[in-house]
């Protein structure tokens, strides 16, 4: 059974897709070896919320905590659970869909989608599937140690539902309600976990901007596969 480290974030190019077909990532060339300059150098126009990122409270609410806030040791997950959901297109994931899934001891919580939607396609953004303002309420109150949630939809809003996703946004991140806020992880590349695939530990790390809303971050896990 051997051990491999691999990426459970995409890289970002000017192809990433974007919720609701917005702006991607715009690279201006400031500086070129070919052009005889020193060395290559490049400005980057880099939304956000592109690519696989991290949503903190301060997406949703003013005062909420920004990326910035946390420290490093909140960014390690020992304990993580992973959800396979198989679902129609703009369908909504209720808290009772994933619950099955969660221990008390779960600190991240995965959910992958089966089939998967092809990254490439309209669909990917105009389909994806969400979650439902419950997974807020109920699992904020039963799993105090859950402090992530990460999806291989585009985001947690339904494109179709966004009304609903907003909410739902604003449930899991809510800084006042009880128990802990939950951040999320959208755009996730789950396609390296399988149905036997073992995760013994996540490391995400999202661009460290201060006061920011969110950020493109970096995910690194160790797995094995079960060959059961
Ligand atoms: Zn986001």
């Amino acid at each position: 059974m051997g051990l491999k480290i691999v990426f459970l974030s995409y890289s970002i190019d000017k192809n990433t897709p974007a919720y609701g077909n917005g702006d991607s990532i715009r690279i201006d060339q400031i500086k070129k070896i070919e052009n005889g300059d020193s060395c290559n150098a490049s400005l980057w126009h880099l939304p956000n919320h592109l690519g696989t990122h991290v949503d903190a409270p301060k997406h949703f609410f003013q005062k909420g905590p920004s990326i910035d806030f946390y420290t490093p040791d909140f960014w390690i997950f020992q304990n993580i659970s992973l959800a396979h959901v198989s679902c129609d297109r703009n369908r909504l994931i209720d808290a009772k869909d994933l619950m099955p899934f969660l221990s008390m001891d779960t600190e991240l919580l995965l959910v992958k989608k089966e089939p998967a939607v092809l990254r490439g396609c309209r669909k990917y953004w105009e389909e994806n599937y969400g979650l439902s303002p419950d997974v807020g309420y109920e699992l904020r109150s039963r799993y105090k140690r859950l402090r992530v949630i990460g999806v291989d939809s585009i985001s947690i809003s339904s494109w179709q539902n966004r009304m609903v996703g907003q909410e739902a946004h604003r449930t899991l991140l809510d800084p006042d309600s009880t128990g802990n806020p939950i951040l999320l992880i959208e755009d996730m590349d789950l396609s390296v976990i399988h149905e036997n695939t073992i995760i013994n530990k996540v490391i995400i790390l999202p661009l460290r901007i201060k006061e920011a809303d969110g950020a493109p971050c970096s995910i690194i896990a160790e797995v094995q596969e079960d060959e059961e």
